[in-house]
């Protein structure tokens, strides 16, 4: 059995869901991503235009069974990436559940070659890119004791409807 460490960190950064995770090539050249989880819920004006049909991929004439995204042409493509976003994948949304798009970026680039990253730089890399999603669209609040999202929240992260619980 073959098998690879993979470490992961995970958290909320201004609201909006991140996951940073670390892990190596089989020469054991370290890679690192970050990726943010972009809810319906969360980006009310955004998100219908980044749910996106997959397109069959071809090779040559021959259909595959790969699907792709046109992310770039969404407010994805527009976010302050590390060299770009490289992963858009739907990891919510079947059977009427919430949608979720999980969307991320690597720093396997032949820039980061010879460059060390650490823990603070890739998070200082996600932070960079989740103010620009707020200030690229619209991104709600999620109040603490209902779950709804929301414009505003009081100082307990509650929202209006729950302020006095
Ligand atoms: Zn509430």
């Amino acid at each position: 059995m073959e098998h690879r460490e993979v470490k992961t960190w995970s958290g909320e950064y201004m609201g909006v869901p991140y996951e940073i995770r670390q892990w190596s090539f089989s020469d054991g050249r370290p890679v690192w991503n970050y990726y943010l989880f972009l809810n319906e819920l969360q980006l009310p004006d955004a998100f219908p235009k980044l749910w996106l049909r997959g397109k069959k991929l071809k090779l040559g004439d021959r259909m595959t069974k790969h699907v792709y995204y046109e992310y770039d042409k969404t407010i994805i493509g527009n976010l302050e990436w590390h060299c770009g976003c490289t992963y858009y994948d739907k990891v919510s949304g079947h059977d009427g559940a919430v949608k979720i798009v999980k969307a991320g970026c690597d720093y396997a680039h032949l820039w980061d070659e010879n460059r060390h990253y650490d823990l603070m730089e890739i998070e200082h890399g996600m932070m960079e890119c989740v103010e620009s999603l707020h200030n690229a669209t619209t991104v709600l609040k999620r109040c603490l004791y209902c779950g709804e999202y929301v414009t505003e929240l009081n100082e307990k992260n509650y929202c209006e409807g729950c302020k006095d619980k």
